[in-house]
């Protein structure tokens, strides 16, 4: 079968491990494995979610409201934007499949951080699009305006904060990347983790009303992270109308499903359950910083709900993230990034007792 060529350069994404391969694999008892790799929230599904998901069960025959009227009403209120500015999407992921269609073809160019978000690079790649990387695997504002100026990229990603590293951009410096760009460079900021920045530091906060007055930037959100929704698949993208009515046309009719759609809405008005699971990880993450600290790992400040812990030339990452595996804890090995490190899930106490006690055999 001969596919378009363009498929030939791509890599095929590589999701955390499921809890069932290390079951089967490894005979570890299913309450036993701890899964840390996936960035998924530690709290579980909000319960008042479940319940809402539970009493639509009766309603999977039926198509969702295609308007997807309510959702966007509580994602407009809350984040002081129309209506039309906002389009829905089966995971963010769906939204970055759609800018990157709408905006690219072969020859096109899109620029991001040298380790980030795996998906732009296939997105791009699908369509034959060229993609540029900045020097450092951190975000730096002079290296992004520098690789503007120089090839004038089509779509610009930030990803802040970035998935894997766990580092930010600053409101100031991402406006600078914003002023710097060409009026026909779409810039990206993708803020999947962007209420763990806006709880760890204001000064990280992007909020999609900052960007609304730009012809050229969208904002990106999550129902999967801090709302605790990775498994009913619901993303946003909130960009002045124009750009909205232009990835509308990428769209399919009934993106989400029935029950996804109820969940996200319910989620969208329950900040109790949002404050939670910051408040929890806050708390835990000091853990991963003083535990990196009595075993000499280096880490990147994380604005996020993980942490990446670098072992420059003093382990192997592979291996670490294999003899962990064995032991029943999921984490992220992050070789296929070019680094040596692994990416951590900031987890419940309890999951992160055991894997400290479990990491530290290793280290002993
Ligand atoms: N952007 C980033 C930076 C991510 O890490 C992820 C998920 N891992 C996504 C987008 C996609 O998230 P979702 O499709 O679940 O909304």
């Amino acid at each position: 079968m001969k596919f378009n060529p363009f498929l030939e350069d791509i890599k095929v994404y590589e999701a955390g491990k499921p809890i069932e391969l290390v079951v089967r694999e490894f005979g570890v008892k299913p309450e036993e494995v701890v899964k840390l790799a996936s960035n998924e929230n530690p709290l579980g599904t909000n319960p008042a979610v479940a319940k809402v998901i539970c009493a639509h069960a009766d309603k999977a025959h039926l198509y969702p409201d295609d308007s997807m009227y309510e959702l966007k009403a509580s994602l407009s209120e809350k984040y002081a934007v129309d209506e039309t500015e906002i389009i829905i999407g089966a995971g963010s992921d769906q939204i970055l499949e759609f800018l990157s269609r709408a905006k690219l073809r072969e020859g096109a160019s899109v620029l991001m951080s040298q380790v980030t978000f795996a998906m732009y690079e296939i997105y791009a790649k699908q369509v034959g699009a060229k993609v540029l990387r900045t020097p450092s695997y951190e975000h730096r504002v002079d290296e992004f305006v520098e690789m503007m100026e120089a090839h004038h990229p089509d779509i610009v990603y930030l990803c802040t904060p970035n998935n894997p590293t766990g580092d930010a951009i600053s409101k100031k410096d991402v406006m600078e990347i914003i002023d710097a760009a060409d009026p026909d460079t779409l810039v990206v900021i993708d803020g999947a983790y962007m209420e763990y920045a806006a709880a760890k530091d204001p000064q990280y906060l992007i909020e999609p009303k900052d960007i609304l007055q730009y012809d050229n930037v969208i904002y990106l959100g999550t129902f999967s992270k801090a709302y605790g929704l990775g498994g009913m698949r619901v993303g946003y993208g909130i960009a002045n109308k124009e750009i909205i009515q232009g990835l509308y046309k990428m769209r399919p009719p009934f993106n989400i499903s029935t029950l996804s759609l109820a969940a996200a809405i319910e989620a969208s008005r329950d900040e109790v359950f949002l404050e939670k699971s910051i408040a929890l990880h806050q708390e835990q993450i000091l853990r991963y910083e003083a535990f990196a600290q009595e075993y000499g790992i280096e880490t990147i400040d994380s604005y996020t709900n993980f942490i990446t812990y670098l072992f420059g030339d003093t382990r192997d990452a592979s291996k670490v993230a294999d003899a962990l595996l064995r032991k029943g804890v999921i984490v992220r090995n992050l070789a296929s990034y070019g680094l040596n490190a692994i990416r951590i899930t900031v987890g419940t106490q309890a999951q992160n007792d055991r894997f400290f006690a479990l990491f530290s055999e290793e280290l002993t």
